[in-house]
């Protein structure tokens, strides 16, 4: 059996790492802090054959007994809100965290993958965000401690690749929703979702004209898992290229939820990304892959986990 260690394990998308390495044969141990992560997205998983849990802040010296095959750095909070409320945390985890997981994988001969994002490419000049692109991010604004660590982030996994021959992967995710995401993480769907169920107004920030690109989390996870098991070392886009407004979004909300809410207009906070779309041309040659998920189904199961969690 190969065993994984996944970093964040308890949140959003690493605690859907955790079930889908649980599926595919692999143990798990999972580390968080819970500074962002939720026991309850792991509680199912707690006594099943081959899933442990530390609670522990992978910023300090990381420990492990035992062989790994597999370490994947999900650790980090990830919506503005949080860095704006967490920015030495979401640098420290990015940075340290990063330098600390990659301390585990040379040690154990593990290979090793980096939870990058699409933020690297900032407020793009180039539509759709291509691989080689370089980005426009701001280093001293609200976001850059976020784009900044995950830049930090990707460079040290090349050195490690280069100095030290560890077998790397650095994945860019673009926005991803779906089940066990937080209800008050400030992001876009969360907020839409739940402000619609509770009948008050969505909160559209500027104009709504700026765009993004939603992947329903399965996907994203089924991409990611396909990346580790790749030979590709240079950072590769995972992301679903099916763009919309912001305004579009709200409406689409709207309509899947049946609600009558009204849509309020909000300041576009500071070096918010006015379009956002991934190529994921590499990901497709490369890895066979693409997003299966209709928005509408996938927003549909997350509007039923919300309502249950309400
Ligand atoms: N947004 C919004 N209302 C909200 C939360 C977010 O209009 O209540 C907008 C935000 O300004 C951004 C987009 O939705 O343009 C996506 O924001 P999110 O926080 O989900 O993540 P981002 O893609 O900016 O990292």
């Amino acid at each position: 059996m190969t065993r994984a260690l996944i970093t964040g394990g308890a949140g959003f998308l690493g605690s859907h790492l955790c079930e889908l390495f649980l599926e595919r044969g692999h143990e798990v141990i999972c580390i968080d802090n819970f500074i962002t992560g939720n026991p309850a997205n792991i509680q199912h998983l707690i006594g099943r054959e081959g899933f442990s849990f530390v609670k522990y802040d992978v910023t300090n010296y990381i420990h492990i007994d035992g062989p790994l095959d597999y370490v994947l750095h999900f650790a980090s909070p990830a919506s503005p809100i949080d860095y704006l409320e967490k920015p030495i945390q979401t640098l420290k985890v990015g940075s340290l965290g990063t330098h600390k997981t990659l301390g585990v994988a040379k040690d154990k001969g593990a290979r090793y993958l980096i939870a990058s994002t699409s933020e690297v490419y900032g407020d793009p000049l180039v539509h759709p965000q291509k691989e080689d692109y370089w980005g426009n991010v701001n280093p001293v604004g609200p976001r850059g401690v976020y784009d900044e660590a995950k830049r930090f982030a990707e460079a040290m996994t090349m050195a490690y690749h280069r100095f030290h021959g560890v077998q790397t992967r650095i994945v860019r995710i673009f926005n991803t929703y779906g089940p066990r995401m937080r209800i008050r993480d400030g992001r876009v769907v969360p907020a839409f979702i739940s402000q619609a169920l509770r009948n008050e107004p969505l909160t559209v920030f500027g104009d709504g004209s700026q765009t993004r690109s939603f992947c329903f989390v399965t996907d994203l996870i089924e991409g990611i898992y396909r990346l580790l098991m790749s030979d590709e070392v240079n950072p590769t886009n995972i992301g679903n290229p099916n763009e919309m407004t912001v305004l579009q979004f709200a409406e689409e909300i709207k309509r899947l939820t049946g609600s009558n809410a009204p849509i309020e207009f909000r300041p576009l906070p500071e070096d918010d990304p006015k379009i956002r779309r991934p190529d994921i041309t590499k990901a497709r040659t490369l890895l066979h892959w693409e997003p299966v998920v209709p928005l509408q189904e996938g927003l549909t199961k997350t509007i039923d986990y919300f309502r249950r969690v309400l």
